[in-house]
């Protein structure tokens, strides 16, 4: 049986079965299922078709018994010609000087190897007496651990599929096979190990990269139903005519993107399943906007509503724009970690007596001592910044709230159909008419100078400036000491002309605060900072953002930064102060000269740094599929979506018997009884 322990299987004993368990190889299946990471193609070409340093496959005639040179300790050399298209061509094989009896002058020989073609030399790593196939051969190659070589565990994998191969089943309902002219599994499974041709190999692979996408597709929605259905029973009745006015009240109209956003989530909240949604759009796209709407609406269905962010400095922005936006119509506390004792005594008493309409604040808001008494709508604004642990409590908080996660870091759609595969997405793409594009530049560090004139001038013109230093990781005082050093660079170079600041993380809140306010007021014209700014606040007037070592970050980091420029009337620059030693760096660099579209160059910096750094190590959550690659692969993955879509929609597992043996294995899997997050 395949469920057997792969010892089962000929040739394959306990120290073999130790190895290949460090490759998570444990039963039959589990070989099986082990496929090549890669494979050689070995196929004969015309000479002069051959690239120096190539591996190549050559055949021809041994013109004379080889010749045996042994030298140091064991080390041998066995050299010979061959005669190829007429040639005459040399090959060398080191270490391997039991072959000489097996080559005699005559012989038609398949030699593989390094090709050197200034000297018409192979460097044989592989041999085969007799001609070659016809066609091309390809060599599966296995990722190895232990002892294991790629010749042992081919065949072991060979054996078992002699032995074993007829009991592996189908799982795709036939109906896809056919639509998508897939190779059925066995077949398929075969193929993975020992293909014939590419042609196969390509079906083969296919084959296996939608199987792999359906299976956590449907993983992925059985997950986003269970969480929406979890929750029946908390359908909010606002009411629609106050939103009107609402709105109307607006200095501005909404965007056509805002309206389609802000459509969706209403659904979502007259709808009885609990939301699970993200909103994501570029920094001023208006999500904040959007956001005030959908707690106004909550707060006319008689609920409560939560807006968590990261920062204090955020939460008091949020805090001024929302009070200001909402008059007399709601009311709202500004919840901190700056509100102690007998201040946070009564807060926490008028939330829980629903006095408090809306509650901003940092992850202050979701500690034991806040109860709401019903809260109906809860916001987590940039959202990767808090952990799935504290987004649960604020889900929890509730009887069981619509939640609306918030992003303005734009996220690739091949990432978002599977990092997020278990939400809904709304996505704002367009910005609200009349803002100018801010000019990007990219320069090196020799040309400061100009750069602080520039700056200068623009001060005297009123507008204010950031000067970015990198602070890579929050304890880095060598950073610091950058930040640090470049203030006192900035004020003696400015002298009286104009007041240069600094914020770092190793100021104090209060101090932080002083400081941003001091910038917001234009008390201070000039701000050094590491990246403390990178969150949400707004300074219109400022106009200038200068990056120092900007090879150091990512796009998307530098996008963001970016975005803290543009929020005004002005026109605004971004200058990138960078000596980038790499491509990848120097792309960047020319990346965001080129655009200003948060999900264009959202969808570049996949490209550059390919999916598992995209969002950080620690917090990728992303899936490891083994044939599958989510970007080159990105059309087999937006099919299987749709089909899971599907499937689920229309209850298939359950009521349609050729979906039984997909359920069999997403119950294997224990995928059909997945637990909340
Ligand atoms: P985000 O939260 O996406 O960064 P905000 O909602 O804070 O964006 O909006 C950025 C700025 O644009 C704010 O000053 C806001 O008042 C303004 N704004 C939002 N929506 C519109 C719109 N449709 N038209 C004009 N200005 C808008
Ligand atoms: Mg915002």
């Amino acid at each position: 049986m395949l469920s057997e322990p792969v010892t089962a299987i000929k040739g394959v004993g306990e120290k073999f079965a130790d190895d290949l368990s460090l490759m998570n190889i444990f039963t039959v299946e589990d070989l099986l299922n082990y496929f090549p990471y890669r494979y050689d193609v070995f196929e004969i070409k015309p000479l002069s078709e051959l690239i120096h340093e190539d591996k190549v496959t050559i055949e021809g005639k041994v013109l004379h018994e080889p010749s045996l040179n042994y030298y140091g300790k064991k080390k041998s050399r066995l050299a010979f010609n061959v005669e190829v298209e007429g040639i005459a061509v040399k090959a060398v094989m080191f270490n391997r000087a039991f072959a000489k009896k097996h080559i005699n002058s005559g012989d038609t020989m398949t030699l593989t190897g390094k090709w050197d073609a200034h000297r018409l030399q192979i460097t044989v790593s592989n041999y085969k007496k007799g001609a070659a196939n016809e066609q091309a051969e390809i060599q599966p190659m296995y990722s190895l651990k232990g002892d294991v070589t790629n010749y042992k565990l081919k065949k072991a994998v060979k054996s078992g599929i002699t032995d074993y191969v007829h009991e592996v089943s189908e799982i795709l309902p036939a109906q896809y096979l056919d639509t998508y002219k897939l190779p059925d599994r066995k077949h398929a499974l075969v193929t993975m190990h020992f293909p014939k041709n590419r042609i196969d190999l390509k079906h083969a692979r296919r084959r296996f990269i939608y199987e792999e996408f359906l299976l956590f597709q449907l993983k992925m929605q059985l997950l986003r139903k269970l969480k929406r259905e979890a929750t029946e029973g908390n359908a909010q009745h606002y009411d629609a005519g106050s939103l009107r006015d609402f709105i109307g009240s607006f200095p501005f109209s909404l965007t056509n993107a805002q309206q389609k956003s802000l459509n969706q989530i209403l659904a979502d909240m007259k709808s009885p399943y609990r939301m699970n949604r993200l909103l994501q759009g570029d920094v001023g796209s208006g999500k904040t906007a959007v956001a005030a709407i959908c707690l106004y609406a909550s707060v006319t269905s008689g609920k409560q509503g939560a807006l968590m962010v990261p920062t204090e400095i955020l939460a008091e922005q949020h805090y001024e724009s929302l009070s200001e936006l909402f008059g007399e119509k709601a009311s709202i506390v500004l919840l901190t970690g700056s509100v102690k004792g007998k201040k946070r005594k009564e807060m926490t008493a008028a939330i829980e007596n629903h006095e408090v309409d809306i509650v901003i604040g940092t992850h202050a808001l979701i500690q034991d001592d806040v109860n709401f008494a019903e809260l109906g709508f809860a916001i987590v604004d940039e959202q990767h910044r808090f952990g799935v642990e504290q987004r649960r409590t604020l889900r929890d908080k509730g009887l069981s709230p619509d939640v609306l996660f918030m992003t303005a870091t734009p996220i690739p759609r091949t990432l978002a159909i599977t990092a997020f595969g278990d939400m809904d997405v709304s996505t704002i793409d367009e910005m609200p008419s009349g803002r100018k594009d801010i000019e990007t530049y990219w320069v090196r560090d020799n040309t400061l100078e100009r750069v602080l004139q520039f700056i200068e001038n623009r001060v005297s013109h009123g507008e204010q400036a950031y000067v970015i230093c990198p602070l890579i990781e929050e304890s880095d005082k060598l950073d610091i000491q950058n930040a640090v050093d470049l203030f006192h660079q900035l004020t003696e170079f400015y002298g009286s002309k104009l007041n240069v600041g600094l914020v770092h993380g190793r100021l104090s809140a209060d101090d932080k605060e002083h400081m941003m306010k001091q910038f917001a007021t234009n008390e201070v014209q000039v701000l050094v900072s590491t990246t403390v700014v990178e969150v949400g606040v707004n300074v219109p007037n400022a106009t200038i953002m200068v990056i120092y070592d900007a090879e150091r970050f990512g796009l998307s980091q530098l996008h963001q930064l970016r975005g803290r420029v543009g929020r005004g009337e002005q026109q605004s620059y971004c200058i990138l102060i960078a000596d980038p030693k790499g491509e990848t760096g120097k792309e960047r660099m020319r990346i965001m000269t080129e655009t200003n579209n948060g999900f264009e160059l959202s969808e570049q910096d996949l490209k550059l740094r390919g999916p598992g750094d995209f969002f950080g190590k620690k917090q990728s959550g992303l899936p490891d599929f083994k044939v599958a690659d989510m970007i080159h692969d990105y059309r087999a993955l937006e099919t299987a979506r749709h089909d899971a879509e599907e499937i689920i929609e229309k209850n298939f597992l359950q009521e349609n018997a050729a979906f039984y043996p997909l359920k069999i294995r997403l119950e294997n899997e224990h995928l059909l009884q997945g637990k909340l997050d």
